[in-house]
C-alpha cells in the first residue's frame, strides 16, 4: 500500500461511515447490532493493519494484551452500555417527556448538519469530563489506569477503570430529537476516530483532517510518559479543534507512553486502582494527623 493511501485511512473510514448511515435501510438503522458490528469490524481491520504497518515496534501487541483489550471492548458494549442507558439515557428521556421538551426541527436538518451537531454536543461534554479528570485528584484516580497503558493499539480507547468508562459514556443526546441514523453515524464516526487515534499505525492523516479531528500524534502526546503535568493537553478524543479553541492544544507526538512507573496494570489492578488510591490517601492523611 502506498503511504499516501495509508495516510487517508482515517478520513476514508469516516467518509464510508457517513455514506453508509446516510443510505442505510430502516431495518439496519433499527437493529441494535449494526453499530457494534461495524465498530468491531473496524477495530479488527485496524488491528490487522497494525501487523503490516506498525508505527512503533515497542507498541507491537501480544496475545495477552489482545485478550485484555477484547475483554474491555465486550465490557464496554455490554455492562457500560447497559449502565449508561439505564442510569443516564432512560432518566433523561423520561425527564424530556415529563418537561415536554421537544426539538422536532432537528430531524429535518440536513443529515451532515445533524451528525456535526451530535458530534459537537457529545465531544464538548467529553472534553469537559476528560479535562476535569486531569484537574482533580479524585477524578484522576479513575482516569489514571487509562494513562498507565504502556502501548497504544486500536482497541486501547476502550481500556480503563469502569467508573471512568461510565463517566465518558455520558451525553445529553437523549434530550434532543435527532434522526436515529444521524445519531448512529455520529457514534460510528467518533468510535472510528478513537480507534485511529489509539492505533499503532504508520498513518498520518492530511493537515485539513488533523486540524479538526484527533490523530495518533495528538493523542499519543496526551499519553506521554514524561510527567502528569505533561499529559494536560489534547483532551479531545474526536475533535482536536476543541483543544485549539480552549487553549489546551499542544503539537507533537510521543513514542514512549505510560504514567506511574510504566508498569502494565492487570484488569484487577485497573478495576481496584481508585479504591487503592483513595485508601492510600486516607492512610497518608491519618499519618499526617497523628504524626
Ligand atoms: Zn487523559
Ligand atoms: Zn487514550
Amino acid at each position: 500500500m502506498k503511504q499516501g493511501m495509508i495516510d487517508l485511512l482515517a478520513p476514508a473510514t469516516v467518509a464510508l461511515a457517513l455514506l453508509f448511515w446516510a443510505n442505510a435501510p430502516p431495518a439496519l438503522v433499527d437493529s441494535a447490532w449494526t453499530l457494534p458490528v461495524i465498530g468491531v469490524a473496524t477495530m479488527a481491520l485496524v488491528q490487522l493493519l497494525e501487523l503490516v504497518i506498525p508505527r512503533h515496534d515497542e507498541w507491537r501487541t501480544s496475545w495477552r494484551e489482545v485478550a485484555t483489550d477484547v475483554f474491555y471492548v465486550v465490557f464496554n458494549m455490554t455492562a457500560v452500555g447497559w449502565a449508561a442507558t439505564t442510569l443516564a439515557d432512560d432518566p433523561l428521556t423520561a425527564a424530556k417527556t415529563a418537561l415536554g421538551i421537544a426539538t422536532p426541527g432537528l430531524a429535518a436538518l440536513p443529515f451532515l448538519v445533524q451528525v456535526a451537531l451530535v458530534v459537537v454536543l457529545v465531544e464538548i461534554g467529553q472534553y469537559a469530563i476528560h479535562r476535569g479528570m486531569h484537574n482533580s485528584a479524585l477524578l484522576w484516580s479513575v482516569h489514571a489506569p487509562h494513562h498507565h497503558l504502556t502501548q497504544l493499539n486500536a482497541m486501547k480507547g476502550y481500556v480503563g477503570n469502569p467508573i471512568e468508562l461510565f463517566l465518558i459514556s455520558l451525553s445529553v443526546i437523549a434530550l434532543f430529537d435527532f434522526d436515529t441514523a444521524a445519531i448512529l453515524a455520529s457514534f460510528n464516526v467518533m468510535g472510528a476516530i478513537a480507534v485511529f487515534s489509539h492505533a499503532n499505525l504508520r498513518s498520518n492523516p492530511p493537515g485539513w483532517f488533523a486540524f479538526f479531528f484527533t490523530t495518533i500524534r495528538h493523542h499519543s502526546l496526551h499519553h506521554n510518559a514524561l510527567s502528569y503535568e505533561d499529559t494536560r493537553s489534547n483532551y479531545a478524543t474526536t475533535l482536536i479543534v476543541i483543544d485549539r479553541l480552549f487553549g489546551t492544544y499542544r503539537d507533537g507526538e510521543a513514542a514512549v507512553v505510560g504514567q506511574g512507573e510504566r508498569r502494565r496494570l492487570s484488569i484487577i489492578d485497573q478495576f481496584a486502582f481508585p479504591f487503592r488510591a483513595w485508601s492510600d490517601r486516607m492512610r497518608a492523611g491519618r499519618g499526617t494527623a497523628s504524626g
